[in-house]
């Protein structure tokens, strides 16, 4: 064996021993298991979130990034797609932190809370079926090169609130994120930049996007068919509050991307990205910016615990 295949057969084998919350119980990742007539697995009718765990090594500490958040989002999917998600903000916060810690988390983790609609049954519909609900834990590292990020403008669209609701991290939606990203990958890019049905910027396959232009901060508002990231809501409380920046929220026209003297991305997975090329047009001078370097590092600083001011976005877990 290769050190790469020992390196993956180690990972298989650690995921499938790893403690997972599924249906009310703790159970290992391989003893959880979904038939194959699953409705969420065969017409996408399930939401997830995803959230982020830094570990600090200085404090030997854990911290999970924005728990409460992340499952009140969670809930509000549930409402849109008519699941039941049994267990309040407070349970899902204890139990994410209970599977830390039977993991014996000490890396940067990632939490993935999982709600799907579980009969193993023909036909579509959301409403009268069973639910499941899974909490599952992985190790991850960097989501995207942090130096900066080279962009396409995607040939496909985001999906509109009148098809299938964008504001809702629905399974089946992340269809739209994979063919703009794989069209991104597969063309030489980092990431893509889906536009709206409208043709407005709308956000990246997995990030919200910013630009700064003439010292204005902008960002696509929500009824642009945006996720409403919680990233995006912590860059905008930090542009505000702690570098008197006002973020205007209005639409954002494909060439008011080349023209920016500032654009960067944000995401749980991500965190801050600064993109330095979109459609092969340098973006400023081709570096990451000045208020991007700024908020990307009051950014960093927060998420791994180093500002005590916001220790109020972050749940240790030892
Ligand atoms: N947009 C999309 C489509 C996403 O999937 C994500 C990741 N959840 C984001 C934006 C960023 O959201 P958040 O900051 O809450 O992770």
């Amino acid at each position: 064996m290769t050190q790469t295949a020992i390196a993956v057969a180690e990972a298989r084998h650690r995921r499938d021993q790893s403690w997972v919350f599924f249906n009310g119980e703790y159970c290992r990742y391989h003893e959880a298991r979904v038939g194959l007539l699953t409705h969420g697995l065969n017409y996408g009718t399930g939401c997830f979130e995803g959230i982020r765990a830094y570990w600090n090594a200085e404090r030997h500490q854990l911290n999970a990034l924005r728990l409460p958040e992340h499952f009140e989002r969670m809930h509000g999917n549930a409402k849109v797609l008519q699941m039941r998600l049994p267990y309040s903000i407070a349970e899902l916060c204890g139990v994410t932190v209970e599977l830390l810690r039977r993991n014996e988390c000490r890396e940067d983790t990632y939490v993935r809370p999982l709600l799907f609609k579980s009969a193993e049954e023909i036909g579509f519909r959301l409403h009268d079926i069973e639910d499941s609900f899974a909490i599952i834990t992985a190790p991850l590292g960097d989501y995207v090169p942090h130096a900066g990020i080279r962009c396409m403008v995607s040939t496909w669209r985001r999906i509109d609130d009148t098809m299938a609701p964008p504001r809702t991290k629905c399974t089946g939606i992340y269809i739209n994120s994979a063919l703009a990203k794989s069209e991104a990958i597969q063309a030489g890019f980092d990431e893509a930049i889906l536009l709206t049905g409208g043709g407005h910027v709308c956000e990246g396959t997995g990030e919200n996007i910013f630009i700064v232009r003439r010292g204005e901060v902008l960002t696509p508002p929500p009824s642009d068919n945006i996720l409403e990231g919680i990233t995006r809501d912590g860059i905008i409380h930090l542009f505000r509050e702690e570098m008197g920046l006002d973020v205007v929220e209005r639409s954002i026209d494909r060439t008011e991307l080349y023209v920016a003297d500032e654009v960067f991305m944000c995401g749980t997975a991500a965190a801050v990205a600064p993109v330095v090329e979109i459609d092969r047009r340098t973006i400023g001078d081709g570096e990451p910016g000045p208020l991007t370097l700024r908020v990307q590092d009051l950014y960093n600083a927060i998420i791994t615990g180093g500002d005590p001011k916001y220790a109020e976005w972050l749940q240790p877990v030892w």
